[in-house]
């Protein structure tokens, strides 16, 4: 170990939250990359911004 530099999570381009898994490629808070729908639930609503489904 020691070598935990790069972060896990990137800005995710659609919920805009730091949330983006650069390996997986899917966003953990909204699903992107995932789902083409916004992933979200209730339980984790932490006001989910710039919710843009074009
Ligand atoms: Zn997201």
């Amino acid at each position: 170990m020691g070598k935990k530099h790069k972060p896990v999570h990137t800005r995710c381009r659609r919920c805009g939250r730091r949330s983006f898994h650069l390996q997986k490629g899917v966003c953990a808070a909204c699903g992107f990359g995932r789902t083409r729908r916004i992933y979200r639930y209730s339980w984790k609503n932490k006001k989910v911004q710039g919710l843009r489904l074009r």
